[in-house]
């Protein structure tokens, strides 16, 4: 199983991601968690990484794709992965292919997330966040019992300034900018399988593992 899931931001790529690498016992390579553990980590990769991010930069592909060889090149990548947020551009798409040819491998499916821009809109600009406790809700899908307050802890909820809707439409702009192009570029090598990310979990869940199937 070595797939990757593609989609813009709110699509819902890492919960499927979590629980779908579980169930195959495979790894979950989500590279935001990966760029903050090689920060906490204190890593050469991780010090350079930490110089963009507290600048507010995106972190630059060649960055990227060499936390990525490293971390493919263990031995438990062996057992497969699912790759989440990674490749962003298609210059990381061709790393990729590379950097696998030269383990041996291939990607076997790239799963494209399709949700309508109002649905997404409506999933990330719903989002708070507990300041105490870092708790997530959502306005409509996920709200607290009381109107602000954290249902764990209390604490007073607030949107992130990444979720306001400027923000989260800049988001989904540089998202189409930089990776729609790579839906072409999968479908020309006939990896693209297209799954709706909208509607019940389970449902979401069974249609990636039918695209996926037959690769235990
Ligand atoms: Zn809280």
């Amino acid at each position: 199983m070595r797939v990757a899931f593609l989609g813009p931001p709110g699509a819902g790529k890492g919960t499927q991601a979590r629980e779908l690498a579980q169930e195959w016992e495979g790894l979950h390579l989500a590279t935001g968690d990966m760029l903050r553990e090689a920060v906490a980590a204190g890593s050469a990769l991780g010090r350079e990484a930490k110089g963009y991010m507290d600048k507010g930069a995106l972190v630059p592909d060649d960055v990227i794709i060499r936390m990525m060889a490293e971390r493919l090149g263990k031995a438990d990548a062996g057992r497969g992965f699912i790759l989440d947020g990674f490749p962003r551009t298609i210059a990381q798409a061709e790393a990729l292919a590379k950097l696998l040819k030269d383990l041996g491998q291939s990607l076997d499916t790239v799963v494209y997330f399709d949700v309508s821009e109002p649905e997404l809109l409506r999933r990330l600009t719903g989002r708070r966040v507990c300041r105490t406790c870092g708790h997530t809700y959502h306005v409509t899908s996920n709200p607290p019992r009381r109107d602000g307050v954290c249902d764990a802890c209390g604490g007073e909820l607030y949107q992130r300034e990444d979720d306001r809707e400027d923000t989260v439409k800049n988001r989904l702009e540089v998202y189409r900018r930089q990776t729609e192009p790579l839906l072409d570029y999968y479908r020309q090598r006939n990896l693209l399988a297209t799954v709706s990310g909208e509607g019940p979990l389970a449902t979401i869940r069974d249609a990636i593992r039918k695209v996926v199937g037959g690769m235990r």
